[in-house]
């Protein structure tokens, strides 16, 4: 049986996760619900606007039933504004955020000249740079005992990992390039 991976469908381009997932032979499954929630093994939070995402995951009646998927142990990836709600404290403010993530993120923290761009990324652990898509991105402020930083941008960290959960200040869903989404649906298999 394929993985049944979700795939958080509230706001932003969780179209493209949809479509990376069909590609890797997955089976990606849009989650506005709970239940929907309850069928998925492993999670993806897209990008798009960590504001409108959370106040809806409120409005849904998901954040408690995220929360406690995650403290179970799903396997979660949460790509630039999925990264922000994984946090758990954003620098600028309040806003709703799961904390199941022990850092501290700062939203559109590469500035206004550099809102979007490109790099080509070393990923521990990965042996071929990543070409990584940066648009309004976060950057990590504070990272906690048991996270790894995996990948950064001048002393940043744009990729951790914390156990199963996996963060991405870019977007590896827009360029085709399938090796983080693919750590994710090995993790399913460990
Ligand atoms: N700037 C957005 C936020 O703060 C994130 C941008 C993105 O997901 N590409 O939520």
């Amino acid at each position: 049986m394929p993985a049944r991976v979700g795939v958080l469908s509230l706001q932003g381009d969780f179209r493209e996760h949809l479509k990376t997932l069909a590609a890797l032979g997955a089976d990606g499954i849009e989650v506005r619900t709970p239940a929907q929630l309850e069928g998925v093994d492993a999670l993806i939070i897209p990008g798009g606007e960590s504001t409108t995402i959370g106040k809806l995951a409120e409005r849904f009646g998901l954040m408690g039933p995220l929360r406690h998927r995650i403290e179970a142990g799903m396997p979660v990836y949460g790509t630039c504004a999925g990264m922000i709600l994984l946090a758990r404290e954003v620098t600028d403010g309040e806003q709703p955020l799961l904390g199941a993530l022990d850092v501290v993120v700062e939203r559109n923290a590469f500035g206004r000249q550099n809102e979007s761009f490109e790099e080509e990324l070393a990923i521990d652990g990965l042996d071929e740079p990543f070409r990584a898509v940066f648009i309004r991105a976060p950057w990590v402020a504070k990272v906690g005992e048991g996270v790894e930083v995996l990948a950064a941008v001048d002393d940043h960290p744009v990729l951790v990992r914390q156990g199963h959960i996996l963060a991405s200040a870019f977007h590896p869903e827009l360029t085709g390039d399938h090796r983080l989404h693919q750590m994710l649906l090995d993790w399913l298999v460990d």
